[in-house]
């Protein structure tokens, strides 16, 4: 044991589960998928993660930063990857050289992609990214020189299905399509994210941009066979009776009313497990969920265990794919008032290890 490092708390990361969704998809998409890596694979880890997506089939990488981009080309991975925001000034040339494709929305961008294939983004009706419909014409006409290997847009409701607003969005998409033909560039086109891939196939055109799905999390209320990739664990350090009428953590905002056994979790908010789920917050301890009580600390947080039989050591399963009862990351969101992207994604932890089952 000597020397030893035992982490407080990890992260599985389910490459299996990962193959699987991708799989899934794909069979759904029927056109090529682009697996999306962007913010460290959603919290997963980009290089691994990136590598599973492309044993199972996925044809393309996705990334916000040309940065993450060069990154998994250092890693060795020749597949093609897009990357498409830009900071204002960043010099794409390093991209450029190690083949990765660039997203464009503007005339500057167009000039700093020289060299690198380009996918023009045009603004559909998101209103954040894209090049809006009035400036189109004038960016399709300047990127005729230019290796233009798709138009692109980005849908903001997809996961509501049965929003108009997807039907207007591929109307300008439909329109921005015919000013490139125009001018006679013959581009792909992609347009779909997860949701639209599972409840718009229909607008699946040349690449649809897998996330969230591939994750393993469902963007939209319909059934899906997907498997949650990754499960948050820790154990117990310490477990002690404790008297009626004790207070537990910061400020006593809970009090024992019997009895009890409390079991002490060595992970806190520096962990990843957000202190706005205080007194809302169970996990899965011997075999049966409980209640965390008191507030959660920077570090640790305290179970109220009952009468049961807690032992130091014992599993604690913060979320999981939640086949065993476990909570899952939509559990953790749903209470916070947020999506399960946000809780996977804050998951890149210094103190939290990870762990990969199903590595080839
Ligand atoms: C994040 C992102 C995606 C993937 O979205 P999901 O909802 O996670 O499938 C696709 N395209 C773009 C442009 C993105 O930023």
């Amino acid at each position: 044991m000597s020397g030893q490092y035992v982490p407080s708390a990890e992260t599985i990361v389910d490459l299996d589960a990962l193959r699987h969704n991708v799989a899934l998809l794909a069979e759904r998409a029927q056109v090529p998928v682009m697996a999306v890596v962007k913010a460290d694979g959603y919290g997963h880890g980009a290089e691994p993660i990136a590598k599973a997506a492309l044993e199972a089939g996925a044809a393309w990488l996705g990334t916000t930063s040309a940065a993450e981009a060069v990154n998994l080309r250092n890693a060795g991975i020749e597949a093609p990857i897009l990357a498409w925001l830009h900071p204002p000034g960043a010099d794409l040339s390093v991209a450029a050289k190690a083949g990765v494709d660039l997203g464009v929305s503007n005339l500057d961008e167009l000039r700093a992609a020289e060299g690198a294939a380009v996918h023009l983004k045009v603004d559909t009706g998101m209103n954040r990214n894209g090049c809006s419909p009035e400036e189109w014409p004038e960016l399709v006409r300047a990127a005729k020189g230019y290796n233009v290997r798709a138009i692109w847009s980005h849908l903001a409701s997809a996961d509501e299905p049965g929003n108009p607003s997807v039907d207007r969005q591929v109307e300008r998409f439909e329109w921005a399509y015919e000013v490139a033909l125009a001018e006679g560039l013959r581009p792909m086109r992609h347009i779909s994210n997860s949701a639209a891939t599972l409840t718009r196939p229909d607008l699946a055109y040349d690449l649809v941009r897998l996330g969230i799905a591939m994750y393993g999390l469902n963007p939209v209320p319909q059934h899906e066979d997907l498997r949650p990739v990754m499960t948050f664990r820790s154990s117990v350090v310490s477990a002690k009776r404790t008297r009626a009428g004790e207070g537990v953590s910061y400020g006593h905002t809970w009090v024992a009313q019997q009895d009890t056994t409390l079991a002490l979790v060595p992970v806190g908010y520096a962990d990843g497990v957000p202190r706005g789920l205080s007194g809302k917050l169970e996990v899965f301890v011997a075999g049966h969920r409980r209640p965390v009580v008191g507030r959660v600390s920077m570090d640790q947080i305290v179970v109220d265990c009952g009468d049961d039989k807690v032992s130091v050591g014992d599993e604690v399963i913060l979320f999981g794919p939640g086949d065993r009862g476990e909570p899952t990351a939509r559990e953790w969101a749903d209470n916070l008032g947020t999506i399960d992207y946000e809780i996977v994604t804050n998951m890149y932890r210094p103190r939290v290890r990870r762990r990969y089952l199903g590595t080839r």
